[in-house]
């Protein structure tokens, strides 16, 4: 079997991959959100030539051929269009063997518990609580997330006070909450982390997410090991040696690689392998319910080192993802696994006819 035709249809939001073989059957993988249209274009510029006539069988190797292939060009887009591909012939093997794409893996396809993500800094503290209320009383949520600080921010909050008021409120309506996790995007330096980190605790929140900028590893791991908070964070790294460098700083608790950032759930098991060895429970960012959502439940439900919730973006009904059938949703505080194999979907041609005016391109085999 060979691969002779790789689709993509790209928002600059969102964009969507199929992959066919000669035998006509087919898979469906997507871009990294956000600047995807780019990612497209990438795509069929850098990977699509290699990935043509390849058999998309066991397609571990082709990722790594795709990766070594393209050493003068590694980074971000470069992960971003691979995790397009290699979701995609996940999705096919799955269908070829009547199997989700966790039970190739060895896992089963059981509801996930998630956590309610509010990526909100627009509103006060008792806006965003009564956003959070009903994810709690209607959809059963028992963990949340919230965002504190300017992102990136250099220890400046969105407004004086938001932060800490935010955190206090959280703690007062949320203080049975299986988890509670602030995520500052990178917004305080490492000793204001550490300070701030002792009225997380105080306000009964268990993970301090990104407190420092993504790639300061050594404030971040002063932040995990001297305040009194765990550092949760990883979601914008996706080179395996830093990752190394990651858990060998002991800068996480918990890690948080993005499957789409990531290049993939291909390349993500292998850093779940590295979390594993480490001792370290592994919550992968997903803040939208595209398939970068579906991704990470199939990842989780496949490694013995899964954290306990999934994110589970609240803002907006899927995400940027809306083709997808069926949408994601929390019900009893979980997230079914849709029903069929490969990752259980279908991508809805109506809602591509606005990507396909939008960004549409194919490659085929010679
Ligand atoms: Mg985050």
């Amino acid at each position: 079997m060979k691969i002779i035709r790789i689709e993509t249809w790209a928002s600059t939001r969102v964009g969507f991959v199929r992959i066919e073989t000669d035998s006509r059957h087919e898979g469906w993988g997507q871009l990294s959100p956000f600047n995807a249209d780019l990612t497209a274009e990438l795509l069929h510029r850098l990977l699509a030539r290699r990935t043509l006539g390849t058999d998309p069988i066991d397609h571990e190797q082709l990722i790594e051929d795709l990766e070594r292939h393209n050493h003068k060009f590694i980074g971000t887009f470069l992960y971003r269009a691979l995790c397009g591909i290699d979701g995609a012939l996940w999705d096919l093997r799955g269908k070829l063997e009547g199997k989700a794409v966790c039970e190739l893996l060895g896992g089963t396809p059981d509801p996930m518990p998630v956590y309610a993500s509010s990526m909100d800094r627009k509103r006060d503290a008792k806006g965003v609580v009564e956003t959070l209320k009903p994810w709690r009383d209607a959809c059963g949520a028992r963990a949340f997330k919230i965002k504190i600080m300017q992102v990136n921010g250099r220890d400046v909050d969105v407004w004086p006070g938001r932060s800490e008021d935010l955190l206090q409120a959280m703690g007062t309506e949320f203080h049975d909450a299986a988890l509670l996790i602030a995520d500052a995007n990178g917004g305080y330096s490492p000793d204001k982390a550490i300070e701030k980190s002792r009225l997380l605790r105080d306000c009964g929140f268990s993970l301090f997410e990104e407190p420092c900028h993504c790639q300061d590893i050594p404030g971040t791991a002063r932040v995990n090991v001297e305040g009194v908070a765990p550092v949760c964070a990883g979601e914008q790294d996706y080179d395996l040696v830093r990752w190394q460098m990651i858990f060998d700083a002991n800068a996480v608790a918990v890690a948080q690689p993005d499957l789409c950032y990531t290049g993939g759930l291909t390349r993500c098991l292998k850093i779940a392998r590295m979390a594993e060895k480490a001792g370290i429970p592994v919550m992968p960012h997903a803040s939208n319910r595209s398939m970068a959502m579906l991704y990470a439940m199939h990842l989780m439900r496949a490694i013995p080192n899964a954290a306990d919730f999934l994110e589970c973006g609240i803002e907006g009904d899927s995400g940027p993802g809306a083709p997808l059938e069926p949408p994601l949703r929390m019900v009893d505080g979980r997230v079914a696994f849709p029903e069929g194999p490969g990752w259980g979907i279908q991508v809805n041609p109506d809602a591509l006819e606005t990507f396909r005016r939008d960004h549409y391109r194919e490659s085929r085999q010679a």
